[in-house]
């Protein structure tokens, strides 16, 4: 499948060192379950999740008196199945609804913009882009890029400008027009936290006067690659941002998948869509069952 494509870094690390491990082991003992732990930890899983699954399967393994490790293997992909399952869809019913896109530079943003914007509209939807990366000119222009390659509409103003601004014209336009769907690009870096915080709340209020009673999904965009630092800046933006799901991209580059386990769990905020490329059509939903079954085979 694709998503085990994808997957491939992380399968190659942790599903064979797993694979191994459960063959080596003749009998269910503790050290098996530090073995596993350890796996778990390499595998960008943290430290805390990686423990909490263990305990979680030592309880399950004396509970149900299990002694064959083959077994175990079968418990713990379904205690991780467990810990993947949440909202995994965009919630976009209203007209115009809103998705408000926000992470650090250099995550993926934009490129998950463009293809989320393609994704709808194959889907027979109205987009509209509004640039809200007003702080560097380079971002408005790779929206604009994006815009072209997946035909849809942007909403664009000069370098400087007022975000707030731009997604309030975005926001006019797609009344006028009937779009179905706003994407708002937001600024990855300002001149300090609380100033980029603040913008995001400038830009939300916009949201919330204009469009009252939209469905609004506010995406977190993640970089697999880092690692557990990916978790710490879900740790930063979800106080802030009100986030309601999180795109982890790049999951193709980097062995460190277990970072979405990782972030289901700490956080309490559902994966919806991983990036698997650079191209178009990397953008999948995410789907926790498969996932689950792709790092066991
Ligand atoms: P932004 O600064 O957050 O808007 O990041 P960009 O969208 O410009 O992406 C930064 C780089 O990451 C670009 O070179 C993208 O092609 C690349 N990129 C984005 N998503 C993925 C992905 O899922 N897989 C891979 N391999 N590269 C990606």
């Amino acid at each position: 499948s694709k998503i085990a494509q994808g997957l491939k870094k992380t399968r190659d690390n942790m599903a064979q060192q797993m694979d191994s491990l459960f063959k080596s082991f003749k009998k269910v003992d503790e050290e098996l379950f530090e073995e596993l732990e350890e796996i778990l930890i390499m595998a960008d899983v943290g430290m805390l999740t990686s423990e909490r699954i263990c305990g979680e399967l030592r309880e399950r393994v004396k509970k149900q008196k299990i002694t064959d490790p083959e077994e175990v293997r079968g418990l713990l992909r379904e205690i991780i199945a467990e810990l993947l399952e949440g909202d995994q869809t965009l919630h976009l019913s209203s007209r115009p609804s809103i998705i408000l896109v926000i992470g650090v530079n250099g995550v993926g943003k934009t490129t998950t913009i463009g293809k989320l914007a393609n994704q709808l509209r194959e889907e027979g939807k109205k987009v509209i882009l509004a640039a809200g990366d007003t702080f560097r000119a380079a971002a408005g222009e790779q929206l604009q890029i994006w815009a072209e390659r997946s035909k849809t509409e942007i909403v664009r103003h000069a370098e400087g400008a007022d975000p707030a601004a731009v997604v309030f014209d975005a926001i006019a336009a797609a009344k006028a027009r009937h779009a179905d769907v706003v994407i708002v690009d937001t600024a990855g870096r300002l001149h300090n936290k609380k100033h980029l915080m603040d913008e995001l709340a400038k830009i939300s209020r916009v949201i919330k006067r204009e469009l009252p009673d939209a469905d609004e999904e506010v995406l977190l965009v993640l970089d697999a690659t880092t690692g557990q630092n990916a978790v710490n800046q879900a740790r930063e933006f979800k106080n802030a941002a009100g986030i309601t799901g999180i795109v982890l991209t790049k999951l193709d580059g980097t062995a460190k998948g277990g970072v979405v386990i990782s972030i289901m769990e700490e956080l309490e905020v559902p994966v919806k869509y991983i990036g698997v490329g650079e191209q178009m059509d990397d953008l999948q939903p995410f789907d926790s069952a498969a996932f689950a079954k792709a790092l066991f085979e």
